[in-house]
């Protein structure tokens, strides 16, 4: 994507996510409001420029990535379904944006400057991981019967957490917040347009029964004397340890799980 229609992406935040960052995101990413976020990034976008060894950078590591779906991935999806999704790339500057974290909105793969220095056999394995996230935005039925299987079971809806909320917000992930089960939830969910209040005895089962995922912020500052005290986030990656990666959200462990192959297959080691 050009300079400009990423950032009119990013101000039109058509998939509702500056909206949606509670309290904490936005102090973990130096902003005061949805507002003030959204111009940061917008202008991190427009002061990007690729040059032709960024550019080419990129289109070598989508071809590996594409490669190594094609011939190494025949579950948790069809390696060619993946490799078929077109690649759209949109480019922001320094870590003004999301912490200069690559992530996908829409069936954007957003990637931050600073990550095009990165090996290439490391920014080829930041694309495979990314472009898992596409493929599950595009596939949601698939997704919901592959975390059916392995008690992953939905416990709260993103949106209506509260804006003093201290999970992190991550824009890879779909609409809920997850719990990891050792076995199915006996308690079905009731249908899509079932009310807060009903999604209750479930949520009971789930606290009782199953560890809840989700980045859980932390900060820590020093106190006058020098010792380590908590405090606000002071980047997005400041969240309590072992809350993040996979365990964040089962998109998240879903794609860790295949780059962690694409580092096996890059070594020789097979698929
Ligand atoms: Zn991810």
């Amino acid at each position: 994507m050009s300079p400009e229609d990423t950032a009119a992406f990013i101000q039109d935040d058509a998939d509702g996510y500056a909206a949606g960052l509670t309290d904490l995101d936005l102090i973990a990413r130096q902003s005061a409001n949805a507002k003030n976020y959204k111009d940061r990034a917008a202008q991190s976008a427009t002061s990007v420029s690729l040059t032709p060894e960024q550019r080419d950078a990129v289109i070598q590591a989508a071809l590996r990535a594409d490669a190594f779906y094609m011939s190494c991935v025949q579950e948790p999806f069809n390696g060619r379904l993946i490799a078929a999704i077109p690649w759209v790339f949109a480019f922001t500057s320094d870590i003004s944006y999301e912490g200069g974290l690559p992530h996908t909105r829409s069936n954007i793969i957003f990637l931050s400057t600073d990550i095009l220095s990165t090996s290439k056999e490391d920014l080829a394995g930041t694309l495979v991981h990314e472009k898992v996230h596409i493929y599950q935005r595009q596939n949601p039925e698939a997704m919901s019967e592959w975390m059916g299987n392995k008690f992953y079971e939905p416990f709260s809806k993103v949106k209506e957490r509260p804006s003093s909320s201290d999970v992190r917000s991550n824009p890879d992930m779909n609409d809920w917040f997850y719990a990891k089960c050792k076995e199915p939830s006996p308690i079905s969910m009731p249908d899509s347009t079932a009310e807060s209040h009903e999604l209750r005895p479930r949520q009971a089962w789930i606290l009782d029964n199953c560890e809840a995922m989700g980045a859980y912020y932390e900060g820590e500052a020093k106190d006058p004397e020098g010792n380590m005290v908590p405090s606000n986030p002071e980047k997005i990656t400041d969240v309590r340890k072992g809350t993040d990666g996979p365990n964040e959200h089962p998109y998240e462990a879903m794609a860790y799980e295949v780059a962690g192959r694409f580092g096996k297959w890059v070594r020789g080691d097979g698929c």
